[in-house]
């Protein structure tokens, strides 16, 4: 059913970068078998599912998006879909994505442009644009993101889905091909809250291949999907409703926290002063990191190799094809910030900054259980509206960014409509490891 709907959709919509149809339904024709003998199935087994194509799955191309990796078929997998394959997930195909997961509107990718299936003029938010929009267009149940400074959660606010990123650790990045390793994690997109909770219990965990894999046990997420709100110390953040956001936004998350307050939260406003230098300090740390972790596409490990005379000409040459513009500018930006002389001024600099925010979330989290705010100062634009302008294309992820680099736990979900009919999203963060309060204040709302 799923397939015949991607087959009908994907000629609008494109969130699927390559659709693995035969592998699905052999895989589906084995739960079918186990349901028709009377077996047991798990929660998870035989739905299906997309997976942003920046994880690496043996024998299927995993591109991240790029020229650079079109001929790469990873010979391991990632633990997240390992996972999900052990528990009998079909794997329906791999999503599309701006080029290594640099971008908030998915046209970065190298392949296609993926559309908003609210209004298919409009950009889907990325990087985890086709993830979003598969799940908004019904392509599949659930689908797997990564967000790095709001790749899950912008998406998710942009398509009227609910997204999650979670507390930095408790997801595998083994396999997730690196893009700022500090801030990277992998995380659930979905119709509902529940189903979020039920995807991320089959994710998380300790894995001995990702050294800043967090040890702890994790709680059965859907325990905590509670009703009401009595006793839940909601924080407002100040800061976020300042310039730049668009009115109809500010209102529909208004009208949102009123209703928290109605279901037994109590609200109040929670100033974080240093929220505002996030922005500034991750386009520093992520295109630093980013330099470093793709000096590896040297046409010699994998992807593609232009011939040349020389070692450096093949290099150069090499990346000059197989890399895209913004990818381009991020390694540069990140050379430069990286190098002697710079490397105080900017880099460190921005590691500074990132510990000031991190206080900031620290003073709040001793006075609230949840911080809110808009996920997005707008509703989805349209294609082709900032692709000139780096810079405000930046803007998008102003509210997202400041939990990546505190490594805090994030969702948005969906809150209403602006009055063209787009989706608007409510941002939750809480503490570390706090994914419960998030999965109980969601789902109270939803
Ligand atoms: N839009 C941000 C960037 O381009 C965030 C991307 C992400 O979370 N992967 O870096």
């Amino acid at each position: 059913e799923f397939l015949e709907r991607i087959e009908k959709l994907e000629p609008k919509v494109h969130s699927y970068l390559c659709v693995t149809s035969e592998q699905a339904i052999q895989q589906a024709k084995k739960v079918d078998d186990k349901i028709a003998n009377n077996e047991s199935i798990g929660l998870l087994e035989g739905i299906p599912i997309a997976i942003k194509d920046v994880l690496c799955t043996t024998g299927i191309p995993t591109t991240c998006g790029s020229k650079i990796l079109e001929n790469f078929i990873p010979p391991y997998e990632s633990t997240v879909t390992q996972k999900l394959k052990d528990i009998g997930a079909v794997m329906l195909g791999k999503t599309n994505l701006d080029e290594f997961a640099m971008g908030s509107s998915t046209e970065n990718s190298a392949y296609q442009v993926t559309a908003n299936p609210w209004d298919l003029s409009r950009v889907p938010g990325g990087s985890s644009g086709g993830s979003a929009s598969a799940v908004a267009a019904s392509e599949c149940v659930v689908s797997l993101g990564t967000d790095t400074g709001g790749s899950i959660r912008q998406p998710a606010s942009f398509c009227g889905v609910v997204g999650i990123k979670p507390t930095y650790g408790l997801v595998s990045r083994f396999g997730l091909v690196a893009y700022a390793s500090s801030l990277d994690q992998v995380g659930p997109f979905s119709h509902t809250v529940e189903d979020s909770a039920i995807l991320l219990n089959a994710i998380a965990g300790y894995d001995p291949k990702d050294s800043t894999s967090l040890n702890v046990p994790i709680p059965d997420y859907s325990q905590f999907l509670k009703s009401d709100l009595k006793g839940v110390r909601v924080g407002v953040i100040t800061e976020t409703f300042g310039e730049g956001l668009d009115p109809v936004v500010a209102q529909t998350v208004h009208q949102a926290i009123e209703q928290l307050k109605s279901l037994g939260a109590t609200v109040q406003e929670i100033s974080c002063p240093r929220f505002r230098y996030g922005l500034p300090a991750y386009y520093i740390i992520a295109p630093s990191e980013a330099s470093a972790n793709l000096a590896r596409y040297d046409a010699v490990k994998y992807g593609i190799r232009e011939k040349a005379d020389t070692l450096l000409s093949m290099y150069t040459k090499t990346r000059a094809k197989g890399f895209g513009n913004e990818v381009k500018r991020r390694i540069m930006l990140g050379t430069y910030t990286l190098s002697a002389g710079y490397y105080d001024a900017y880099y460190l600099k921005a590691q500074k900054v990132r510990t000031l925010i991190k206080q900031d979330f620290e003073a709040a989290f001793d006075l609230v259980d949840v911080l809110v705010s808009p996920t997005v100062p707008t509703t989805a634009f349209k294609a082709g509206e900032k692709t000139e302008d780096p810079l405000s294309m930046y803007l998008s992820d102003l509210m997202t960014i400041p939990v990546n680099l505190a490594g805090l736990p994030g969702m948005s979900i969906p809150c209403g409509f602006d009055q063209q009919g787009l989706p608007i999203g409510l941002q939750m963060i809480s503490n570390v490891l706090r994914e419960d309060i998030l999965f109980h204040v969601g789902y109270a709302y939803e």
